[in-house]
């Protein structure tokens, strides 16, 4: 397969270049050349399949040229080694539980199957690569977890001293290995910023070989596919006549995207929603078709809390008609105070425990089901994309002791942090990318 850049479609790569690369040199995102069709005689018999059968199927087209078939079962088989729980909240409403990977949320998917794919090109390397990554607090645990002891790959994470939770932080600052943590003294931006200085450093780059995780890599967006499949296979377990709506609590909308690609493959799926907190840009293009970031606010569902979304390009090049695109996705914001108001509910109602992503996404999907004349065949799915335990200080008082702790946890609880203090200053950052080369 090969990928071009959604800002230049003569500038084509690999799958390897695209996922070392991240990013087109003209910064545009890397997009399939073609979209592979699933067969019919395959949706039928999804049950049949294993789940890593089903992945392999699903994603072998994307990666043809540049992973043997016998590699990629591998990378498949570390990728999806924890369930992915369907559960019934309501007669048709079910939470697609995506939080039960190392790090409880569902980006361990995404950057497992990179991880596993960029070990497996370092194999053939004898030069180290060091993924930089900026992070905010949640994704750097997914992607330090994904890379843990993946051979000829270093990864050097920049998070804001003071300005992640106390369990981010363990996530981390405790690994060790090949995994180093800089506590940086500054916000978020000035992490992100040292990143972007170092990766414009022509000399740093002669020195150290440098690559990016973030989440618009084509390896981390894609196999987010493959739990979109796993769904539909449960469901038709149950009842094979049913046609799902999924409601996706959408930030910088990748996961969104994978679902509507995976639909475009051949998943039977009747409409998608994006579900959104106050960052509303989405919701406010669906409705007058005009593209209008605002500046970023900050909520209690605040992986979400993205006003530009970088995922939503592709989006728009899958369905490139607006009438097009209003049949396929529709798109509701919600407030913080109904974010709280539901978790109270559902858990009062059904003794189910929402976290503030997944309970914006359960309440798009009944704002749909409520708005349509629905079909009888209909049946609701919302991504529950992080564990609320995550979320703990989001959640109300009353309910935090409600939330079990898991294991994985209280054992991370008691290990000791491990982190460098660095100023926010570039020079100091280069100094030490040469110094632990
Ligand atoms: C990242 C994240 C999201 C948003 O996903 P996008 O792919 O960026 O839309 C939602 N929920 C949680 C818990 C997340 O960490």
């Amino acid at each position: 397969m090969w990928y071009y850049s959604l800002k230049n479609s003569r500038h084509r790569v690999s799958f390897q270049e695209a996922l070392n690369k991240g990013l087109a040199p003209d910064k545009g995102l890397y997009f399939p050349e073609s979209i592979p069709k699933l067969s019919e005689r395959f949706i039928q018999n999804l049950s049949k399949y294993e789940i890593h059968q089903l992945a392999f199927e699903v994603i072998y087209p994307y990666v043809q040229g540049d992973l043997k078939k016998e590699f990629l079962e591998e990378i498949i088989q570390k990728t999806l080694n924890f369930p992915f729980p369907l559960v019934a909240i309501d007669q048709d409403v079910h939470a697609l539980e995506l939080f039960h990977g190392p790090t409880l949320a569902f980006k361990d998917v995404g950057a497992a199957f990179m991880a596993a794919c960029l070990g497996h090109f370092q194999e053939k390397n004898s030069a180290p690569i060091t993924v930089l990554v900026a992070t905010s607090g949640d994704t750097g645990g997914a992607v330090a977890r994904g890379f843990y002891k993946v051979p000829q790959v270093k990864v050097v994470i920049l998070y804001p001293s003071k300005k992640v939770s106390e369990l981010q932080e363990k996530q981390l600052t405790t690994l060790g290995e090949n995994i180093e943590a800089l506590e940086i003294e500054g916000d978020f931006d000035d992490c992100q910023n040292l990143v972007k200085c170092a990766f414009l450093d022509k000399e740093l780059q002669k020195e150290r070989s440098l690559t990016s995780a973030n989440s618009i890599n084509v390896a981390r967006w894609l196999p987010q596919m493959f739990y979109y499949f796993i769904a539909y296979r449960s469901l038709i377990e149950k009842s094979s006549d049913k046609k799902i709506v999924f409601s996706v609590p959408s930030g910088n909308f990748g996961n969104l995207c994978a679902g509507m690609l995976a639909a475009q493959m051949g998943l039977p799926v009747r409409h998608f929603v994006a579900s959104t907190n106050s960052n509303d840009t989405i919701p406010r293009f669906m409705e007058n078709g005009v593209y209008e970031p605002k500046t970023a606010q900050t909520t209690i569902s605040n992986a979400m809390d993205v006003a530009d979304p970088s995922n939503f390009v592709r989006i728009t090049q899958l369905h490139p008609d607006f009438k097009d695109l209003r049949n396929s996705m529709s798109a509701y914001r919600f407030t913080d105070p109904e974010t709280i108001e539901t978790i109270q509910n559902i858990w009062k109602r059904k003794s189910y425990m929402l976290d503030p992503h997944g309970a914006v996404g359960y309440m798009g999907l009944e704002r749909y089901l409520k708005r349509k004349n629905q079909e009888p065949s209909t049946i609701g799915v919302f991504l529950e994309t992080a564990h609320p335990v995550k979320f703990i200080d989001k959640i109300p008082e009353e309910l935090r002791k409600e939330i079990p702790m898991p294991d994985v946890l209280k054992d991370l609880m008691k290990k000791h942090k491990k982190a460098q203090k660095l100023s926010r200053d570039y020079e100091s950052f280069r100094t030490y990318l040469l110094d632990t080369r």
